[in-house]
């Protein structure tokens, strides 16, 4: 029995992405995280990567780590995400390098990582300007160096930034300089190399260049693996798979119907004041896929002629006038995913999941 809404997932094609992106990673140097969280740590998924050339997995949600380490998926693992106060215990034990940006988090995990007696490396995340996590660029190297001299038992390694997430910001030659110059000073004053973790999927397009400076020698990708997009830098990345996972949804109702609303307006379900256009009669489905599935707007329909209307927590209107196509009931439509769609669409309960047979 086939069970919709379903993703079905082509793991040829995530390899192919896969070995693609540790390729142009190695060749520099640069060692090649694979990022699990956007598939919520799908086991099969995750080894895919791990055997396609990924030296490691990282994830932002110590569940999911955990869940991969006892599912005997092979590490080493890094946590994404600058880590709680009440997961640090977790932490020491199912993580191998974790990014942190508070010295008081680096000192809990040095002493639980004495008590565990277990090796944990850090990297000390910067930020260059995007805002989220990371010791702001100017006060870092003082930080920095006065946390590498404080900690016994676990090891800092290196140091990190996140950029296109909250600001938007690009990763671009002159950031990346900032970290470096950074690296530099820190280097001087330890006597040890620093590792250099540059970015994710968005930062692909240095490389892609060749502007990408030297000494950048870690990245953590996700979503141009799984997707093969760049949300922030709004892009199909052109030597990759797009055709990687597809959302298939049912069609349970066919109609013709008025494109304005009869009657006295409110807001929609989500207290959003939703605006029509008047196109006259049209010709439209209801898929049995909403909110609590998928993101409406970012879904991308795969075949000519369709436009998403408008979706409400269970149900998606989708205008079909412009289609070829007859519908009817218990018909299949298949679309192509945002990264914010995918996510939810992931980790929704609602969705199942196959994977393409070849
Ligand atoms: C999610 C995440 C990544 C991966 O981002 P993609 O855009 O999916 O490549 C990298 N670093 C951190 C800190 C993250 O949280």
């Amino acid at each position: 029995m086939d069970v919709y809404p379903k993703l079905v997932i082509d793991l040829e094609a995530i390899a192919s992405n896969t070995e693609k992106v540790a390729q142009m990673c190695h060749q520099r140097g640069i060692e090649l995280v694979a990022v699990t969280k956007l598939v919520l740590a799908d086991s099969t998924i995750a080894k895919t990567m791990r055997f396609s050339g990924a030296d490691k997995l990282g994830d932002s949600r110590m569940k999911n780590i955990v869940k991969l380490r006892e599912g005997g998926v092979p590490g080493p693992y890094q946590l994404l995400r600058i880590p709680m106060k009440s997961e640090l215990g977790l932490v020491v034990r199912f993580v191998d390098e974790v990014l942190v940006s508070m010295p008081e988090t680096a000192y809990e995990l040095d002493a639980l990582a004495g008590y565990y007696q277990r090796n944990l490396q850090v990297i000390y995340m910067v930020d260059v300007g995007d805002l989220r996590e990371g010791v702001w660029f100017e006060k870092a190297v003082n930080e920095i160096l006065d946390v590498a001299r404080k900690l016994k038992n676990v090891r800092l390694v290196g140091i990190g930034t996140n950029v296109g997430c909250y600001g938007g910001v690009l990763p671009t030659v002159e950031n990346m300089n900032i970290l470096l110059n950074i690296k530099r000073e820190l280097e001087n004053q330890l006597d040890y190399e620093l590792k250099v973790s540059g970015g994710s999927t968005v930062a692909l397009k240095l490389l892609e260049d060749g502007t990408l400076p030297q000494g950048i020698n870690q990245f953590r990708v996700g979503e141009g693996i799984i997707l093969g997009t760049d949300a922030t830098g709004d892009r199909d990345i052109p030597y990759l798979s797009q055709d990687t996972v597809v959302l298939e949804a049912e069609v349970v109702e066919v109609d013709y119907k008025p494109s304005v609303p009869y009657g006295e307006l409110g807001k929609d379900a989500f207290g959003r004041t939703p605006v029509f256009e008047d196109r006259g009669w049209r010709r439209r489905v209801i898929l049995a896929v909403g909110e609590q599935d998928v993101k409406p707007d970012g879904l991308k329909p795969l075949e000519k002629g369709l436009k998403v209307l408008h979706a409400s927590s269970d149900h998606l209107i989708v205008d079909v006038t412009d289609s070829e196509r007859e519908f009817k009931v218990g018909d299949i439509i298949r679309f192509r995913m945002s990264y914010g769609c995918a996510l939810r669409a992931f980790t929704s309960p609602y969705v199942e999941k196959e994977f393409k047979r070849i």
